[in-house]
């Protein structure tokens, strides 16, 4: 029974993802794309103002360009990071960052909902930069059958591109479903199961972020089960033992449904204004981890 459902699951979407990937004019034979590098190298957004009017007027920009930073070494950085958009929740999220002008990314899934309201915050996120980062989260979420997925790894990549393609997610940046991997230029480090997609996307000049601390949420009812004074401790820890994929470098993970309901997205203003506290801390969007994007 379990078997038949993912056949037909996989099935569903082989075809949903040959379409796509016919859009993208991508094969088996042919299915790398530009570099990074040459992705960074859109023309820079624009702005222009009306010289004949007092009022700024701002156009809307059309592409995302990658905006280097330079490390301070008196600082620790903390890249909040928001999965499986955009759903309930997300507003919420982005609203918040705004609010606080806090850095964040929001790894988004590409299957799209129907409901345009959510549909209309992609565009937000991504033209949000360099406060807000669009990634790449898959299209499927390997429709929740991980090891199915995993097990297929050149199938995992298409869903990989089709969500690319779809989202029009400005940089390669990869978070895989339910497994935390690292592909940077400073080396991989990933589980068996889901070592050979991280090959094939290392090879496609994919990088893939995963995360050293996560919120954790009730599975029945996405509520947030940490304070916001735990996880404050979690981060504080973390930092302070090195349990770090990277020195003085931390990735939070949480959900945008967790902090649909007020009370929770006021957890979340909580959780980020005790990081504030610290003047150690910067907020910064995962293209700007080691090895990622700097
Ligand atoms: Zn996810």
């Amino acid at each position: 029974m379990v078997n038949f459902f993912c056949l037909k699951t996989v099935v569903f979407n082989r075809v949903l993802l040959l379409s796509v990937l016919c859009m993208m004019g991508c094969n088996d034979s042919n299915h790398t794309s530009p570099p990074m590098k040459s992705e960074q190298k859109e023309p820079q957004r624009i702005s222009t103002v009306n010289k004949t009017d007092s009022t700024p007027k701002i156009t809307k920009p059309t592409t995302v360009e990658f905006q280097p930073i330079i490390y301070d070494s008196t600082k620790q950085y903390i890249y909040l990071t928001f999965d499986d958009g955009p759903q309930n929740g997300t507003e919420a999220c982005l609203n918040l960052c705004k609010q606080l002008r806090v850095k964040a990314t929001f790894f988004m899934i590409g299957r799209l909902p129907y409901d345009s309201n959510l549909k209309k915050l992609v565009p937000l996120i991504k033209y949000g930069y360099p406060q807000t980062l669009l990634a790449n989260h898959s299209y499927t979420h390997a429709n929740g059958h991980y090891k199915y997925f995993y097990h297929h790894p050149r199938m995992a990549l298409y869903d990989f591109l089709a969500a690319q393609k779809v989202l029009t997610v400005p940089f390669k940046i990869i978070r895989l479903p339910g497994n935390s991997a690292w592909v940077t230029n400073r080396g991989a480090k990933a589980s068996k199961l889901v070592w050979p997609v991280c090959e094939l996307l290392d090879s496609s000049d994919y990088h893939v972020a995963g995360w050293d601390v996560e919120w954790n949420f009730n599975h029945k009812n996405a509520n947030p089960i940490e304070s916001p004074q735990k996880m404050l401790q979690y981060v504080d820890s973390a930092f302070a033992k090195g349990h770090v994929h990277t020195p003085n470098h931390l990735v939070i993970l949480t959900h945008d449904r967790m902090f649909r309901k007020p009370n929770y997205t006021d957890s979340l203003s909580k959780f980020i204004q005790l990081l504030q506290k610290n003047p150690r801390y910067v907020f910064e969007t995962i293209d700007h981890y080691p090895g990622i994007g700097n």
